[in-house]
């Protein structure tokens, strides 16, 4: 179980996160919450990479050396000039994974993310999404207890987006893994709860059902023209064409000429959330 109780992060004087209690169990969470809300500050505090005020312990421990951590930095770049399997090895010995098991686990870890074809390709040559799938490749080295992923799906295409679904559900199991992200899309059918953040507090811990209702009675369609002007009051998802008429998607407590809409889902929740609508 990894708890975390009252958490406070400052840089200088300014409060980056404040009051955070978090007590997870082991399995797949989401670290939601829009630019700036303090998603990867919340994620190097965990991993140990900086200084914080309050307690962090995992399955009672402190996070020390001795606690397997598998972290993805929200931008991984590494020796330019070193191989995938090189790169990978290092953070082998950085593991102190058993040197007979070395070459098995960069295997497996590189079968993951599909790049077991690019074991000798240089880190100066790969693609953006190459680059990134070799961070989640070393991220997953040696069966972390702990598994922190800091916006692993930027830069991945369609297919490795969902692939590194395939990925999350392989490895889960004994493990606590976080993913931070702002799209919803890319973790919503893989985590079993939700911690949504903002300005540097949570706000709401939930399983995704419960996410997704927080919106529910305040989703509405209306014709675009007839939304209120300077209303603040209320926030457009979308706008789409229906018979050559504009309408929109509508989070709102309530919306005077709007059409209710039923088939809620989990971004509507996080958005009526992050909106206070
Ligand atoms: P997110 O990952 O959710 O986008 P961050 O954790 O990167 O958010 O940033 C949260 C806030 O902390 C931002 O206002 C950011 O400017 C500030 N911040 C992050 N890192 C530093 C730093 N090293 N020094 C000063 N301020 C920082
Ligand atoms: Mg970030």
């Amino acid at each position: 179980m990894l708890e975390i109780n009252g958490l406070q992060k400052k840089f200088r004087k300014k409060v980056i996160l404040d009051n955070i209690d978090l007590s997870i169990e082991k399995g797949v969470y989401a670290l939601l919450g829009p630019n700036g809300a303090g998603k990867t500050t919340l994620l190097r505090c965990i991993a140990g990479l900086y200084d914080y005020r309050g307690t962090i312990l995992l399955d009672g421990n402190k996070i020390t050396d001795s606690i397997n951590i598998g972290y993805l930095p929200q931008c991984f770049s590494t020796f330019p000039e070193m191989t995938i399997y090189e790169v990978l090895k290092y953070f082998c010995v950085l593991k102190k994974i058993k040197k007979e098991e070395t070459d098995n686990e960069i295997k497996k870890c590189l079968q993951l993310v599909h790049l077991s074809d690019k074991v000798n390709e240089k880190i100066s040559r790969l693609s953006g999404g190459m680059l990134r799938r070799t961070g989640i490749a070393q991220a997953l080295i040696g069966k972390p207890q702990l598994l922190l992923l800091d916006e692993p799906t930027s830069e991945l295409d369609i297919e490795e987006r969902m692939n590194f679904k395939k990925i999350i559900n392989a490895v889960k199991g004994d493990c606590t893994i976080i993913i931070s992200t702002h799209l919803v899309e890319d973790v919503e059918s893989i985590c079993d709860k939700f911690i949504v953040l903002k300005d540097g507090t949570i706000i709401e811990t939930l399983p995704p059902l419960e996410l997704a209702m927080i919106a529910q009675d305040k989703l509405f369609e209306i014709k675009s023209d007839l939304l209120p002007a300077g209303d603040l009051d209320y926030w457009v998802e979308r706008e789409y064409y229906k018979d050559g008429v504009s309408y929109s998607r509508v989070l709102a407590k309530s919306m005077k000429f709007g059409n209710k809409i039923d088939d809620i889902c989990i971004e509507d929740g996080y958005m009526a959330l992050i909106k206070n609508i």
